[in-house]
């Protein structure tokens, strides 16, 4: 016979040290956590807050702004105090927009070591303002800003490079005696990115955070994010993530929990099993899984909801889920935690499906 395929789980997590950013710790045993970046000019408070507020809302734990100007840097105080979740300064060219996120209660400093120049005299007082603060400092890589150097060095970003650059940098923080450090060496291939971060998790126990840049419009930008933080996430590496597409950042902070999820990283929230419909298929599957998913958005207890189109998977599959419907012939079979409850016509498969989750969330909520 066939032998018995054992189940494998993700390998054991990299152990790193654990730095708290703000309340949110990252890295050691702490859950993967999701990151986000506002698109909004950090200096128009109001517009910044309501999108951190949109972001929260979305499941974002941890926020970074842009500080390109005294403006921007002279916003932080307030947007530190009145996000709900932490916030991170991001800092390029300017090491004095890094004291003035510290001081303004920023939860962290993201500075890139290919950007900040006349940076590395200046690293003694930032470690000693930082450490007093209590505020970590997230060495951020990126391939299209590597150090001059190193690109001479190397003709280009390898992942070599990157991991050279952010160790490097390291390396002058712990001079000082400093190593309340996360580190990320992002590039636009996953192949690269993921040979880095490799590279990078083996030669260093800081945390780290993930991510793909420039990953692109939001099609496109999903997938290579959802395959090389699966690819590393099932390795055991990567303590935060960032998903960055070229949409709203909403979107970024739905992916990004969503790949959690897939791997089992996260508990899972929501999840609609729906069958891509074929010749079988008795009613229209996608408007059926779309109006369920649009009816039950925002939905928070673990319920797995089956939209299946016909008899042949549909019964198995909607028996297996929380809540599932299996369609033929204009109708639908509506199956609560394996047994059919009731059959109903097409045009009530959707609304009798929200009232059951309703129903199912109101029990499990009380239990
Ligand atoms: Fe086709 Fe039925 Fe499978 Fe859906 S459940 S893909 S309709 S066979």
């Amino acid at each position: 016979g066939i032998p018995a395929v054992r189940p494998r789980p993700l390998a054991v997590r990299r152990k790193s040290r654990q730095i708290m950013v703000g309340n949110v710790p990252v890295g050691g045993d702490a859950p993967v956590s999701v990151q986000s970046m506002t698109t909004t000019v950090t200096s128009d408070i109001n517009a910044t807050l309501q999108q951190i507020a949109e972001l929260t809302a979305a499941g974002c734990q941890i926020v970074r702004v842009a500080v390109p100007s005294a403006d921007d840097a002279e916003a932080l105080p307030i947007i530190a105090k009145k996000s709900q979740i932490p916030v991170i300064a991001d800092i390029h060219f300017q090491p004095k927009y890094v004291f003035a996120a510290i001081d303004a209660g920023c939860a962290a400093v993201r500075v890139n070591p290919g950007n900040i120049k006349k940076f590395d005299d200046k690293v003694g007082e930032i470690a000693k303002a930082a450490s007093e603060a209590g505020v970590p400092i997230r060495i951020g890589v990126n391939a299209g800003s590597l150090d001059k150097r190193l690109l001479q060095k190397y003709g280009k970003a390898t992942p070599e490079a990157l991991v050279e650059s952010a160790l490097w940098e390291c390396s002058l923080f712990e001079e000082h005696g400093f190593r309340d450090i996360k580190i990320s060496v992002k590039h636009n291939d996953p192949v690269v990115m993921i040979n880095a971060y490799r590279l990078l998790a083996e030669q260093c126990d800081y945390p780290l955070h993930l991510g793909v840049t420039e990953a692109g419009p939001a099609f496109q930008g999903t997938i290579k994010s959802a395959v090389a933080f699966g690819a590393l996430l099932a390795e055991g590496i990567g303590d935060t993530i960032r998903v960055s597409l070229s949409a709203p950042p909403a979107e970024e902070v739905k992916v990004g929990n969503q790949i959690l999820e897939s791997l089992g990283l996260r508990e899972r929230g929501l999840e609609i099993v729906s069958c891509p419909s074929c010749g079988r298929a008795q009613v229209d599957v996608y408007t059926l899984a779309d109006e369920v998913t649009a009816g039950l958005e925002g939905m928070e207890v673990p319920l797995r909801v089956a939209v299946m189109g016909c008899v042949v998977n549909g019964p198995g599959e909607a028996r297996d889920a929380d809540l599932g419907v299996a369609s033929g012939n204009g109708k639908g079979q509506i199956f609560v935690k394996g047994e059919v409850i009731k059959t109903v016509p097409e045009s009530k498969i959707v609304e009798t499906l929200i009232e059951e989750a309703m129903r199912l969330a109101e029990q499990m909520q009380e239990s």
